[in-house]
């Protein structure tokens, strides 16, 4: 039993990989946009566990249905059919406005799939000698850290040393047009272009309001897919239901002409489960999906009974909460609140996001500690957040927050860096 911070911080360390750098607090609780450490001292949370928790902490409604779920059955594989997979199906594909899903488990597992399908569509649909296939990709993109997805990371770190790479990746500049425009014109074969709405891990890039939409009329023209990875901007996150839906003011899943950019194939995962399980899904439609047949793809745990019934509580929860709208509206108080500390503090040079998926620069160079020592003077104020790409801070609390607790977390984050 874990009585102090300390001692589970030791545990971690003397038996867990180094894979991760965590901010020296250790979680035992959690309720809505509350955490609560071992010691029981009581936290905003600012991270939402990378967007995966849009629904909050353990929200009741969830919990509910997973527990239901857990004792009627949990796993069959795909060797069988089970109940709860085919209402599922329908479920998320009506949502979302698709043919047809393919259910995984995280998010890179997902973009795996979207790789696979698109190469298979190539070659299949549109002609790409065999083994030729092209997918552009954008520069600091962030889609997971399998070997396939890290070939075309540029993050030196997350690369070194794990090579050979999967080749069939050309990266261009992120919310640059002209580049992807070029890219098609000298490379006949490209099959895809795999794109972030907005660049998460990179430290929220928000790119030009038609990027996505140019975009995918330049694929278009040139008959390949885009593939959009919503792992992290979808799901509300942005203050619409998905980052691709623009300005869109509508609470849930529309095709208005002006805003909404639909992608051929679009990837989901974290907050499609609200934080309880892992739950990643690739939607498309018919023309696409179905290039994947029997044995060719899959996952023991993809489509599992217990997995997809959170994941349609989760989608419920969005939508009746309104949690979209509530991300809207608030993250405009929050933008509104951090450009009065930019006009302030020396310390903070820019804020920029959407909904709530926010981030504030800090005036200092990537590889200095400044933004990592505010995070650990914001823990000690009560509020958690981790920064990303060393100066850069994100900020994405639970969409369930509300106005008054906003107030109450950019009060924490006003003294702590007007402290500083
Ligand atoms: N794609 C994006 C845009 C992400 O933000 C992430 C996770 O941070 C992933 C993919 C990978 O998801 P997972 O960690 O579940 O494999």
């Amino acid at each position: 039993e874990i009585n102090s911070s300390q001692q589970a911080i030791d545990l971690e360390d003397k038996f867990g990989a180094h894979n991760y750098q965590p901010l020296p607090v250790v979680l035992s609780r959690g309720e809505g946009v509350y955490l609560w450490d071992v010691e029981g001292k009581k936290y905003f949370d600012f991270l939402s566990a990378y967007s995966a928790v849009n629904q909050g902490h353990c929200h009741p409604r969830i919990k509910d249905a997973l527990i239901e779920q857990a004792g009627t059955l949990t796993l069959t594989s795909r060797a069988f059919y089970n109940d709860v997979l085919g209402p599922y199906e329908k479920y998320i594909t009506e949502y979302f406005g698709f043919d047809k899903v393919l259910p995984m488990n995280t998010g890179v597992e997902a973009v795996e799939t979207a790789i696979k399908i698109a190469r298979k569509w190539g070659y299949e649909e549109k002609g790409v000698p065999e083994n030729e296939g092209i997918i552009i990709v954008a520069e600091n993109n962030f889609h997971g850290r399998t070997t396939t997805v890290i070939s075309f990371s540029d993050d030196e770190n997350a690369r070194r040393n794990f090579g050979p790479f999967t080749a069939g990746f050309i990266s261009i500049p992120y919310n640059d047009l002209n580049a992807l425009q070029k890219a098609f014109e000298k490379n006949p074969h490209v099959v895809a272009f795999l794109v972030e709405p907005i660049q998460g891990e990179a430290g929220v890039i928000t790119p030009d309001e038609d990027y996505i939409r140019k975009a995918s009329l330049i694929c278009k023209t040139h008959n390949a897919l885009l593939l959009a990875d919503e792992i992290q901007t979808g799901i509300a996150r942005t203050g619409s239901l998905l980052a691709v839906c623009g300005n869109c003011n509508c609470e849930g899943h529309c095709e208005k002409q002006d805003t909404y950019t639909r992608p051929d194939i679009l990837i989901l995962g974290k907050a499609l489960s609200g934080g309880f399980l892992p739950v990643s899904a690739v939607l498309a439609d018919d023309a696409v999906m179905n290039v994947i047949q029997p044995g060719q793809h899959g996952s023991t745990y993809g489509g599992n009974p217990l997995g997809v019934k959170v994941a349609m509580t989760a989608l419920e929860v969005v939508r009746d909460e309104k949690m979209a709208q509530n991300a809207r509206k608030l993250g405009k108080i929050f933008r509104e609140r951090m450009q009065l500390l930019v006009e302030r503090s020396p310390l903070v040079s820019t804020v920029r996001g959407k909904g709530l998926l926010n981030a504030i620069v800090i005036n200092d160079r990537p590889d200095s500690a400044t933004a990592w020592e505010i995070c650990i003077s914001l823990k000690e104020n009560g509020l958690l957040a981790k920064p990303t790409h060393g100066n850069i801070i994100r900020f994405a609390p639970p969409l369930v927050m509300t106005e008054e607790e906003l107030h109450s977390c950019c009060d924490i984050i006003e003294k702590t860096i007007l402290n500083f």
